[in-house]
């Protein structure tokens, strides 16, 4: 089930899949992942020495509930609290207490961290890139100049059915997105937690085809604007439909926090600006 991807380091497959380090007598496992028997599977590989998670996304962290290792799970601290906490981790999507099933289809578990950390940060061979936006202390883990990128950026497939990808904060994570670029030939090999392994100049055309899909979007909502006012659900529904995506209500919790952290943007930039209406908070326009 494992697939090489060269030097040593392993992938196990799925959305998200899990890497693998060799570390001495067994393995550094990122980001555990959360499907049916997933635990089962990384303990089969062999001997667990350290759990290192990117960001508290339930489908990445799940599986490491249960997952013994020598050295114990490690987050880092922006992100240790929403690991350790499902009331936090619904409540940054959500603005509050979410019921079970409502924004995720992944079951929210608490996961215990046993170390917090800081980047720069180094276990082993494998070492910290900070990549903020999709969540603000999400990082990335290099080895052997591998870079397991978690989801600062996704594969076509996730992003064209998506529409409009998942970022607390739209600005961050186009710079992100931005760094990624510029320095895909640094690494071998990078791979994105949804979406297939990548390098050269298949890593840049991907990484592109992301920033493309973050760029268009401050036009798209100042096109909508322009016809009317709108809350950030009526924006985002709106842009979910005309991109040809899913609109239900998760998909408009899940795209409405991409939404708002722009819509920010636009209003530090005296582009918009919040009123209120009967429908609530309007988002106009400034013309
Ligand atoms: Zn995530």
């Amino acid at each position: 089930m494992l697939k090489g991807i060269g030097k040593g380091i392993k992938l196990l497959p799925g959305s998200p899949s899990t890497m693998f380090v060799p570390w001495e007598d067994g393995f550094i496992v990122i980001d555990p992942g959360s499907s049916e028997g997933r635990t089962a599977d990384i303990r089969a590989q062999g001997k667990v020495k350290a759990v290192l998670l990117t960001h508290f996304h339930s489908d990445h962290v799940l599986a490491a509930k249960g997952l013994e290792s020598e050295l114990g799970t490690h987050a880092p601290i922006v992100e240790a609290c929403g690991v350790e906490s499902v009331g936090l981790r619904r409540a940054v999507t959500f603005g509050g207490y979410a019921p079970e099933g409502l924004i995720y289809h992944v079951k929210a578990v608490s996961v215990q961290v046993d170390h917090v950390f800081r980047h720069p940060f180094q276990l082993g061979p494998v070492e910290t890139v900070p990549l903020p936006g999709h969540t603000y202390g999400q990082v990335g883990y290099v080895a052997n100049r591998i870079l397991y990128a978690a989801d600062s950026f996704f594969g076509d497939k996730l992003l064209k059915s998506a529409v409009i990808p998942y970022y607390q904060d739209y600005g961050t994570a186009l710079e992100t997105l931005r760094w990624l670029r510029e320095h895909a030939r640094d690494f071998r090999k990078l791979v994105p937690s949804h979406g297939p392994v990548v390098e050269g100049k298949r890593a840049e055309e991907l990484l592109d085809f992301n920033i493309g899909v973050m760029e268009e979007l401050p036009d798209k909502v100042m096109t909508e604007l322009a016809s009317k006012p709108m809350t950030v659900e009526e924006l985002t529904s709106k842009l979910l439909r005309e991109g040809g995506g899913k609109v239900t209500v998760s998909s408009i919790i899940l795209s409405a926090v991409t939404i708002r952290s722009l819509l920010a943007r636009l209003y530090e930039e005296s582009k918009v600006t919040a009123e209120t209406g009967e429908r609530g908070i309007l988002w106009k326009l400034n013309m």
